[in-house]
């Protein structure tokens, strides 16, 4: 039986039983076997075992919570793979932006609303990472998060300020003995109500994205306000409202003081996108897997319906714009992998503002693919695809999202024409 179990049972016993994990896995594989170095594929089933392994353990039903799955995940080293973490002793290999994207592809096809949660983590992570500076407290948080014993939250977005992020409502004010007070709004913080820590983007004047700083905060200090907001499309993950008030951080938790945090906002925001480009990909793998399965079993007019154009042409459509963005991002991830690594894990200002724009053409594409595959395997499963016994309910849900977070479809489509105008004028 396929663990994700609904009210009434829709789908017949056989087809269920082939949805199962193991069975979704070897299809990916099969499609990726070719294209993946050898270490690269042990990894992905590697990753793929552990979860096999662990939805049998607990007999999980994707209904439950999953945050409390997070410290058994870290421990063995699948919350993230962007780094190898050598500074904890916790070596991970493999590591970097193509090792996150096998890690991602084989953590969303045993759950995708979890897997979107793990992310925000890793959101958390990366400024860590780049501004512990060495300080205690810092890289003590930084472990944590790796390891999946805290959970964490990146707040950017405002009420009052979405798209322009830049422009932030939110303040910061410096205290003599060189801590800050941060008055203001967050919004639509994925993880805000379960995070111990969070990374809060704040300005000393506001509105003026030059005096921008970035702070580590424990969410248990006072002055941390959250509240839990509901998008029913994703009802497993707890998303935030956070009013801070007179939330005092010391100064050896500030990362970036004012005048550093814009800088510092859009020099993760490549690798955050790129992370998301994974996810995106991942659940339009998840969700053509599904389709492909149900419609080779599937009979009607005595036939499988895959035999019926209208079925067969369509999914060979989604399955080749899924492979194809998969190549795209495979290509891309090794290139910032062997740039980092050639530049002691930091890009190169010049290689990652032209990288900018390729991150915005594959975000814009794998969010519309996430959106039209996500849609269209369930379309083709017909009531299977929309009932509440498998993950294409999780996986509709999710898709409809992602062109709004990581910066929207409209904002990716202005940096892109931007840079065409950018482009034209060098001719
Ligand atoms: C599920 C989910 C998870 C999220 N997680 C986080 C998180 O962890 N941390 C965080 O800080 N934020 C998070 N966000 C917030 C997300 O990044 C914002 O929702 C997003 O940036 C858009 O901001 P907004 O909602 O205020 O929309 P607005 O900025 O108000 O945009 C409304 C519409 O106007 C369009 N628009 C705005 N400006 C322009 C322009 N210049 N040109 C063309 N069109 C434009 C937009 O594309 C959109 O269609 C999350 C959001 C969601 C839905």
């Amino acid at each position: 039986m396929n663990n994700k179990k609904g009210q009434v049972q829709c789908i017949n016993d056989e087809i269920l039983e082939k949805m199962q994990l193991k069975f979704r896995y070897k299809f990916l594989n099969n499609n990726l076997m070719a294209v993946l170095k050898p270490e690269d594929y042990k990894f992905l089933r590697e990753v793929e075992k552990f979860y096999i392994n662990f939805e049998k353990k607990y007999n999980i039903t994707h209904n439950e919570d999953f945050y409390e799955w997070f410290p058994e995940i870290g421990k063995a080293g699948l919350l993230t793979r962007i780094n190898h973490f050598n500074n904890f002793d916790l070596n991970y290999e493999p590591y970097g932006l193509k090792a996150e994207f096998l890690r991602l592809l084989a953590t969303d096809f045993f759950d995708p609303q979890m897997t979107m949660s793990m992310g925000a983590c890793v959101l958390a992570v990366n400024p860590l990472l780049l501004h512990n500076e060495g300080v205690d407290v810092r890289l003590k948080a930084l472990k944590e998060l790796v390891t999946g014993e805290k959970i964490g939250c990146i707040c950017i977005t405002e009420p009052e300020r979405g798209s322009d992020a830049v422009h932030m409502e939110t303040t910061c004010d410096k205290q003599e003995n060189g801590s800050y007070l941060i008055n203001g709004q967050k919004i639509y913080q994925t993880n805000g109500p379960k995070a111990d820590w969070a990374i809060i983007y704040a300005c000393s004047e506001k509105n003026n994205g030059n005096t921008m700083a970035q702070f580590l905060v424990d969410t248990s200090w006072e002055g941390w306000n959250v509240e839990k907001i509901n998008i029913p499309w994703v009802p497993r993950i707890s998303l935030g409202k956070e009013t801070f008030k007179n939330l005092k951080v010391p100064k050896e938790y500030v990362l970036g003081a004012p005048g550093l945090g814009r800088e510092y906002l859009f020099e993760g925001l490549n690798l955050e996108r790129l992370g998301g480009c994974s996810l995106y990909v991942s659940e339009a793998w998840n969700a053509v897997t599904h389709a492909v399965i149900y419609a080779n079993m599937r009979k009607q007019f005595n036939q499988e319906i895959l035999k019926f154009q209208g079925v067969g042409f369509t999914l060979s459509d989604l399955w080749a714009k899924t492979m194809n963005l998969t190549l795209a991002l495979l290509y891309i991830s090794e290139l910032v992998d062997n740039t980092l690594k050639k530049n002691d894990g930091i890009l190169p200002k010049a290689f990652n503002l032209s990288l900018g724009v390729y991150v915005s053409q594959l975000k814009y594409q794998c969010a519309k693919l996430s959106e039209r595959v996500c849609y269209e395997s369930a379309n083709l499963m017909g009531g299977a695809g929309v009932c509440d016994n498998t993950l294409m309910q999780d996986l509709l849900g999710i898709s409809r999202i992602q062109e709004i977070g990581a910066g929207t479809r409209q904002i990716q489509q202005y940096i892109m024409s931007y840079s065409l105008r950018r482009l034209f004028k060098l001719l």
